[in-house]
């Protein structure tokens, strides 16, 4: 239902949880973070309101890189569990998405006869099992390889332990908004989770992929990373 992300000089989590509140009115079931510091990747999530993820979330959840999600569920009922974001087997990759992948239930038979075991009910899910398993050298390289399998709708980010400089995100049928700041970067659902922060923003198309870093983005097509080249422009709020 909506994300936020956020990655630069402040403290991410805090930054993100109050992207995620100005997102509230759209309604949601659950919320989580995730969060990538010197401790690593660690995540928080549960059913509820974010006000109670913020309240239970550990004091020293540090990190200046973070992607957040309230959840509207569509496969699986509102639980800790199936709250985003969702991992991988090893906790290394952390992923946050709206829509509804199509082809999950296939999707999760496939990685179940592979030996992976699945955590939640959820559609999502198979999107962190497929970024981890990808043998693909970059972060841009493993969500392509995801994405070239999965069938559906998605706003995604994507945060890997071992690329830590970055955030991923990518679009195919809901929205997504680049926003860029002084030495840190923002990436949101809704242009009302930024517009706080920067009205200088950029938003996805279809079939297009950003890496996000603290000092900027740049922009690809999913299916051949090829760059799309696209720029921020400043928008008008009243
Ligand atoms: N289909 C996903 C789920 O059920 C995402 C729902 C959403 O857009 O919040 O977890």
């Amino acid at each position: 239902c909506g994300i936020v992300g956020y990655i630069g000089r402040q403290d991410a989590a805090p930054v993100v949880l109050e992207g995620l509140t100005r997102l509230e009115h759209r309604g949601y079931d659950s919320a989580g973070v995730a969060v990538l510091g010197g401790r690593g990747l660690r995540v928080a999530k549960q059913a509820g309101r974010v006000r109670e993820l913020t309240d239970v979330l550990p004091k020293r959840f540090a990190g200046t890189t973070a992607i957040g999600h309230t959840r509207w569920a569509t496969h699986g009922p509102a639980t800790d569990a199936n709250a985003h974001p969702h991992v991988d087997e090893t906790g290394r990759v952390a992923v946050v998405h709206n829509g509804i992948i199509d082809n999950s239930a296939a999707l999760r038979a496939q990685l179940t006869d592979a030996g992976v075991t699945l955590a939640s009910d959820t559609d999502t899910e198979v999107v962190a099992h497929l970024v981890a398993r990808s043998e693909a050298d970059t972060l841009e390289g493993k969500v392509r390889d995801a994405l070239r399998v999965v069938v559906g709708t998605y706003g995604l980010a994507v945060l890997h332990a071992d690329f830590p400089d970055r955030i991923v995100v990518a679009r195919n049928g809901s929205p997504l908004v680049v926003g860029v700041g002084d030495k840190e970067m923002y990436v949101a659902s809704d242009l009302a989770a930024l517009v706080r922060h920067t009205t200088t923003v950029a938003m996805l198309d279809d079939g297009e992929m950003a890496t996000v870093t603290a000092s900027g983005f740049s922009t690809m097509r999913h299916t051949d990373l090829s760059s799309t080249g696209k720029t921020a422009t400043q928008v008008d709020i009243d």
